[in-house]
């Protein structure tokens, strides 16, 4: 797989020996700042192991359920049971906020954020829809099925100071870094040239579920798939390299220090337009920012209808059996008989991944049905031709074929539908 700017893992800026001496569960890059990481996103924490109560501060909140991961580091590293003395958000993405309630209840701690990220923050909005066409792997094709808000935490949430000052970090300074998010922040400390980065860049292909797992160090603009403003996102990238960093934790991948490091991001802000930004991506031409006003898609209010629930049934159809055709593509092709085939059985686990993305990304999914359908006669005619005498396993190819016939039936039924519905509901609105 190509990288956008590859990195040697010499570079990261943790020391594993003491990481695993001091055994809390956390990656240390400066005595006061250390990460952890959560499957695929990573939560920061400023302050002096030992610190104690309402003596640190937690930068981001994770993944669903993370919250006792989080809580539990927090106690190894600050002292039994000590709450932070806030929650500061480098911007609302779900996979930095996901634990975000729970977590400043249970502490009774405030949340601060730039003021552009609040309508997502208080309930009033969601982020635009993510972009699965933009390529890299199997994470944008799922990118439709990740939370987009909004979160409420609109009692606790504060605005991050005017002056540039960090609450409760002394040294520290917020930088805004729009692009991935329009109330993206980086945070900066001069003393020892760390950033904290949030997602501007990242240092794993996010968009990789491989590169995700095996965290193979590269500079990377921010995830593809939920960057809905290019232009601001290089903007943003170039402020960063400017600082000339000694220590960048990012949102995803591993902290990165040094020389290295630093001419990786110059590189990566040089070469932005080619390496980052995605070649066929929805928002590249038509961006989604507050200067156009299409950042806050309003809260959806409305009950889904009978097509729109089975809409939904068939997108989650076409993501499981994606997933299968794609993943277990050899064990499939075999079971029916279709060893030549294995391509065209990928070919059409990729077309199902795609057509289930469209179909739960959009508000308006009938054209994804009907593309679900011309998939089907594919499949169907795959089938078929598997149904041939010579097959000992026609006859399991066989019963596949009648399921799939049906399944050809309740697609056609809810695109008809679907259809009908958005074409009355575009008259009452004209
Ligand atoms: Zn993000
Ligand atoms: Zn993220």
């Amino acid at each position: 797989m190509e990288q956008q700017i590859p990195i040697s893992p010499d570079a990261r800026a943790d020391d594993p020996q003491a990481d695993d001496a001091r055994d809390d569960g956390t990656h240390e890059v400066a005595p006061d700042l250390a990460y952890k990481r959560l499957a695929i996103v990573n939560v920061a924490f400023y302050g002096l192991p030992g610190a104690g109560d309402r003596q640190w501060v937690l930068i981001d909140a994770g993944l669903p359920g993370a919250a006792g991961q989080i809580a539990n580091a927090a106690s190894e590293r600050f002292g039994p049971d000590a709450r932070p003395a806030a929650i500061i958000l480098t911007h609302g993405h779900f996979d930095h906020t996901s634990a975000l309630k729970e977590l400043s209840e249970r502490w009774d701690a405030p949340v601060y954020a730039h003021e552009l990220e609040r309508p997502y923050l208080d309930g009033r909005a969601a982020y635009p829809p993510p972009d699965p066409a933009v390529g890299g792997g199997l994470m944008p094709l799922l990118s439709p099925l990740y939370p987009r808000g909004p979160v409420n935490v609109g009692g606790r949430l504060q605005p991050l100071p005017a002056d540039g000052s960090v609450p409760f970090m002394p040294g520290w300074r917020w930088i805004h870094t729009p692009g991935h998010a329009p109330g993206h922040v980086s945070l900066w400390r001069d003393a020892d040239r760390a950033l904290v980065v949030g997602d501007a860049f990242i240092t794993t292909a996010q968009e990789s579920v491989y590169a995700v797992a095996t965290q193979q160090p590269e500079l990377h603009g921010p995830p593809m798939y939920f960057t809905p403003d290019w232009q601001s996102a290089k903007s943003s990238v170039e402020r960063l390299a400017a600082l000339e960093p000694e220590i960048a934790l990012t949102g995803h991948g591993r902290a990165m220090r040094g020389a290295e490091m630093r001419a990786a991001l110059h590189t990566l802000a040089r070469d932005f337009d080619q390496v980052a930004v995605p070649a066929h991506g929805k928002y590249v031409l038509h961006p989604a920012n507050v200067e156009r006003g299409t950042a806050y898609v309003p809260a959806q209010k409305h009950d889904p209808t009978t097509a729109e629930k089975l809409a939904r049934a068939l997108g989650w159809f076409s993501i499981g059996l994606g997933l299968t055709e794609v993943l277990a593509t050899e064990s499939l092709s075999r079971y029916f008989g279709m060893e030549k085939s294995a391509g065209l059985v990928r070919f059409f686990g990729i077309q199902e991944l795609t057509a289930g993305a469209g179909i739960l990304s959009q508000s308006r999914p009938a054209p994804w049905l009907w593309a679900r359908v011309g998939g089907d006669a594919l499949d169907l005619a795959a089938l078929a031709s598997a149904c041939n005498a010579s097959n000992p396993h026609r006859k399991r190819a066989g019963a596949a074929l009648a399921v799939v016939a049906a399944i050809t039936m309740l697609d056609i039924a809810c695109a008809q539908m679907l259809s009908h519905e958005q074409a009355a509901s575009g008259q009452s609105n004209a």
